[in-house]
């Protein structure tokens, strides 16, 4: 029971990654705050984790609100008294080129997987920074290397990257006992993969679908638990000393 006592807040918990985290950090003994956009969604997650025994609540959050950020983060306050961890996961991935992408699809790209991430950051460490705590933001591979179609997710998950470090570094500074580090999956099987792959003309996805596996140097994408367990290692007293890092999970793709 690596993370008895710890109360986590996970964001776009309904589907992919963030599910799989919620299920893997409540069967360390966390109690799980699961949030989504997609309350019936995240409501099937978090039955599922009652039902084999853990601890987990649903919220309905759209990441892109301030103000729900400040209520929600109030509301497990109020109900448990603290909050130790928050994993900024939600995201979206959409497609396109720096030629083709429209402004409005980059913007709603940057809302989402960059202006949450900040707004999420800022209110848990008003809320942590009396007693400590960890946050672990979901960025990418994409937040490393380049990817021709994907301009507007490669820009966002490039500044959680470094977003991260200067939290991180500012939470040193401060003495607030508070971890900021991001984690960067590879490609890993989930609904969005999924979708952007739908999102593609066919010859368009079976072409990039065979140069992502043929650029995985274990050939073969990755499963959500393999983000979950790097997940729970950040998000635990075991990774105490290490903060403003990125933990690449990734089948060694960034490698070379
Ligand atoms: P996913 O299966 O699409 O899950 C993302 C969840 O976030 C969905 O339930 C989605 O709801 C929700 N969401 C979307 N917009 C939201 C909003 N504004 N507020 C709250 N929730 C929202 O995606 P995933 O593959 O698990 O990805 C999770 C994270 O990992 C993302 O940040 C992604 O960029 C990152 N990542 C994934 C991969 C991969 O290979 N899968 C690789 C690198 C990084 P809806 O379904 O209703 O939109």
């Amino acid at each position: 029971m690596r993370m008895t006592n710890k109360v986590v807040l996970i964001t776009g918990a309904g589907s992919g990654l963030g599910e799989a985290m919620a299920r893997r950090l409540a069967q360390e003994g966390a109690l799980v705050v699961a949030s989504d956009i997609d309350f019936a969604a995240v409501q099937g997650v978090v039955a599922s984790i009652v039902a084999s025994g853990g601890h987990a609540e649903a919220e309905h959050q759209d990441v892109t609100d301030e103000a729900r950020w400040t209520a929600l983060v109030d509301a497990v306050l109020a109900r448990h008294g603290h909050l130790d961890v928050l994993v900024n996961n939600a995201g979206i991935a959409l497609t396109g080129s720096a030629e083709d992408t429209t402004l409005a699809d980059w913007q709603r790209t940057q809302r989402v997987n960059l202006d949450a991430v900040f707004l999420g950051t800022r209110e848990a460490i008003r809320a942590m920074k009396t007693r400590g705590g960890s946050i672990v933001n979901i960025s990418s591979i994409e937040g490393i290397v380049g990817e021709p179609l994907t301009a507007a997710y490669n820009a966002s998950k490039g500044g959680v990257r470094i977003f991260t470090k200067s939290a991180a570094l500012h939470c040193a500074a401060e003495g607030y006992g508070i971890r900021v580090n991001s984690v960067h999956p590879g490609f890993i099987l989930t609904p969005m993969v999924e979708n952007a792959l739908a999102g593609m003309p066919a010859e368009q996805a079976a072409a990039f679908h065979a140069r992502i596996i043929d650029s995985i140097p274990v050939r073969a994408m990755g499963e959500p638990r393999d983000i979950a367990n790097g997940v729970l290692f950040l998000a635990s007293d075991e990774s105490r000393y290490m903060t403003g890092t990125e933990l690449v999970i990734d089948g060694g793709y960034t490698a070379r």
